[in-house]
């Protein structure tokens, strides 16, 4: 299923983008510029489309968990976001990713989203953090209609479907935490009609200046992660222990393919 690796600008964004499995998920192919060009296609196409930002420890929840297997294969575009992706991808000898992340993916959705008059929903995080982001977004890119805003404590879907179904948002972005945010979005997408869903997990704290990122040469040489983890050891364990676990498990899968080649190799 593996495909040949993406040049930049050569898969127009009406076609679906090359893809790699990895561990039972498809990761497309795409450079941040490809993402939203392919996002700015499924919002033209109607959709509903969920849009999914993986990173390793979603792989290895996928790799355990078929139901969330399942939902990330349903997931119109897949983006690698997570170094995690990357190292998985070459233990499986796949073509290389260039890392999305996804918080980038978000913000650069919102600026396209202002200039072609797309209206995004802001869904989750903890109560006031969701309106301090959409303040923050229509400051940083003027013109950008946030057609509503609701926090992520609630325990009655009902009318958090009602009023986004109200807004009519071309880009809904929802930000729940894995895996809920991706159940969430695919339980609903029928019934709330938005082009594109996509979970963004803490990205409305980082637009809300409530949480910072990693210094910029971190995010270069793709340890975003370990700053994660060293702030917050206590919620983030659960990270730290899916990366070994994710080379584990593609080393396995990878001997077991060359296992099967063998097999069949010695049956000519
Ligand atoms: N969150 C929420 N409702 C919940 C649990 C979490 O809105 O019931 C929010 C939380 O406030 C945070 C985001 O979901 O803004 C999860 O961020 P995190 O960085 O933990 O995402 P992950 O990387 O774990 O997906």
């Amino acid at each position: 299923m593996a495909s040949a690796a993406h040049p930049p600008g050569r898969v127009p964004a009406d076609r679906e983008p090359p893809a790699s499995e990895l561990l039972g998920v498809r990761v497309h192919h795409v450079t941040l510029d490809q993402a939203v060009e392919r996002v700015a296609a499924l919002i033209a196409s109607g959709g509903p489309h969920q849009v999914v930002t993986v990173n390793g420890a979603m792989l290895v929840a996928a790799a355990r968990d078929p139901a969330v297997r399942s939902i990330l294969s349903q997931a119109s575009l897949v983006v690698p976001d997570g170094v995690g992706v990357l190292v998985a991808a070459r233990i499986l000898g796949r073509p290389p990713f260039v890392r999305v992340p996804g918080v980038e993916l978000a913000e650069r959705l919102c600026a396209e989203a202002a200039a072609a008059g797309w209206r995004v929903f802001l869904l989750g995080a903890a109560p006031g953090v969701a309106d301090d982001a959409a303040e923050a977004l229509r400051r940083r890119y003027p013109g950008l209609q946030v057609a509503g805003v609701h926090h992520g404590y609630f325990s009655d879907d009902a009318p958090v479907l009602v009023q986004i179904r109200a807004a009519r948002p071309h880009v809904l972005l929802v930000a729940l935490g894995f895996p809920r945010q991706e159940m969430w979005i695919a339980r609903h997408r029928a019934a709330l009609g938005v082009p594109v869903s996509m979970g963004v997990g803490g990205t409305l704290d980082v637009l809300a200046g409530r949480v910072r990122r990693a210094p910029a040469w971190m995010q270069r040489a793709g340890l975003e992660w370990a700053y994660r983890i060293a702030r917050e050891p206590r919620r983030r364990w659960r990270t730290a222990a899916a990366l070994p676990h994710l080379m584990v498990l593609a080393l396995k899968a990878r001997l077991r393919r060359e296992r099967g080649k063998d097999l069949n190799g010695q049956g000519c």
